[in-house]
Order: structure tokens, then sequence, then C-alpha cells
């Protein structure tokens, strides 16, 4: 069996605490060999690097999450986005990419907000840009303008995470390079099932982004859960399901650039 790549999570989140190592378990005897974790701060990036050292299945992104500018939370410290590049830049060769990084149109609905947002984000490329490092990105109501930043950004190592704009934005990405990963969710999806349609399968990678976006909205989800995601996208796309196992993992391996 081709084994699956899990290009995005959050198993350092609370819902984990009680059975992580029993969720990687069930992962790996679902075949899913690898898995991608995300942070979301400077705080949440020390989680990442710790449980990455503790646990070699786990791939570690560092990020700074857009919904850190939402307009619920007091405006974030001046020096966060610097702290998190430091971070980066320091771990740099332990790192697997940048992420989670992106925009956020829905949590962020103040104009200061979206501007300071889009601030960070664009300095992340720029990082990305210089450390030849992968981007692992968040955009929600903000399709358009996450694919034309990073186009007009130059960035060149690129996974869209959950992508919830239209295809037609999708396909500019995809001309550009650039990989998207379909969460569980598609199997209720009926945005994500136009998506897988209308994507090439060289443009597809698979992700759980655990605990949500799994194949109900009331289970917690878990990385084990993208067998459900290959099993859909093999019916949407009416090949084999060992065929999509194959080029999600291939496209996850070279973008990422693990050895095969
Ligand atoms: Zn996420």
């Amino acid at each position: 069996m081709t084994v699956l790549i899990d290009c995005h999570s959050h198993l350092t989140a609370p819902e984990f605490d009680a059975d992580r190592g029993a969720v990687v378990d069930r992962a790996r005897a679902a075949g899913v060999a690898q898995i991608a974790l995300v942070g979301q701060d400077d705080r949440e990036n020390l989680q990442v690097l710790a449980a990455a050292e503790a646990e070699p299945a786990f791939l570690p992104f560092l990020g700074l999450h857009p919904d850190r500018f939402a307009d619920r939370h007091p405006l974030p410290d001046p020096g966060l986005v610097e702290a998190v590049a430091a971070q980066i830049r320091q771990r740099a060769g332990a790192i697997r990419g940048i992420g989670e990084v992106g925009l956020d149109r829905w949590v962020s609905q103040d104009e200061d907000r979206r501007e300071a947002q889009a601030d960070a984000f664009a300095q992340l490329i720029g990082l990305a840009n210089e450390l030849d490092l992968p981007l692992n990105v968040h955009s929600r109501s903000a399709g358009r303008r996450t694919i034309d930043l990073l186009i007009e950004r130059g960035a060149r190592r690129v996974l869209l995470h959950a992508f919830d704009g239209k295809a037609s934005h999708a396909l500019r990405g995809v001309e550009a390079g650039f990989l998207f990963s379909i969460p569980p969710s598609l199997v209720r999806s009926p945005q994500k099932r136009k998506l897988v349609k209308a994507l090439p399968l060289e443009a597809l990678a698979l992700e759980s982004d655990s605990p949500v976006l799994g194949p109900t909205r009331e289970e917690r989800n878990e990385p084990a859960n993208l067998t459900l995601t290959v099993r859909a996208i093999a019916e949407i796309k009416g090949i084999g399901e060992a065929e999509v196992c194959g080029r999600t993992t291939e496209n996850a391996r070279r973008l990422f650039r693990l050895d095969g």
C-alpha cells in the first residue's frame, strides 16, 4: 500500500492531549506515514517543535495564523511577526516549512486588521523565498487575494490548505505550480467537490486539518480519515484509489522535498 502524507494538521491542539499517541498509531495503521504539524503563533510554534522532536512522523511547520489579526482579539503586539520570523530563521534547518500563514477576511472585517494581516503574510512569503522553504497557506473568504499575493510576491513552493475559493482562482494557482490539499470534509462539501473536479491530479494533496474538517461536523477529525478523502477523490475523478494515493503522495514529497 502506498503511504499517505497528511499535509496540514493541528495535532498539538488540546483536543489531542489525552490520546495523541493513539491518534498517530491509528494514522500509521491507515497508511498515513507522515503528518505536517502547523504552528499558529510563537507560543504554539514551540509546541510544534517539541512534538516533532518526540515523534518522527511529524513534519514541523512554524507560522503565524491570520486569525491572530481577527476583529475579536486585541491587535497583536507589533513585534509578533518579527518574533515568528526569528524563530523560523533560527530553526530553518530543522523545519519543513512556514505555516500556518495566509489571509482570512472572514475573521478580520476591519480594514486595518486586514492590512496588518496581509503585511504579515507578505513578510513571511518573503522569508520563505529567502530560505527556500514551502508555505502552508490558509485562505478564507480571500481565495483570489491569497493567490494574487503569492504570485505577486514570487512564492514558488506553495500548499493551499482547504482552499475555500472558486476553482477559477485555484486554477491560476495551479498554473503557478501551487498544490491544493483536500480535507476529509470533501465527503460533505459541494465546494470541495467542485474544486477536486476542476483541478488536475498533479495539483492535489491530502490533509486532515485535524481536529476540524472531518467527514462529519460533530466528530473530532484525525489523520486516519485521509482514507475517506482518497476514496472520494477516486470516485469524483473516476480513477483507482491506488492512483490517488500514489499521485498525492508524490506531489507532497516533491513540494516538501521528502525522501521517497
Ligand atoms: Zn489549519
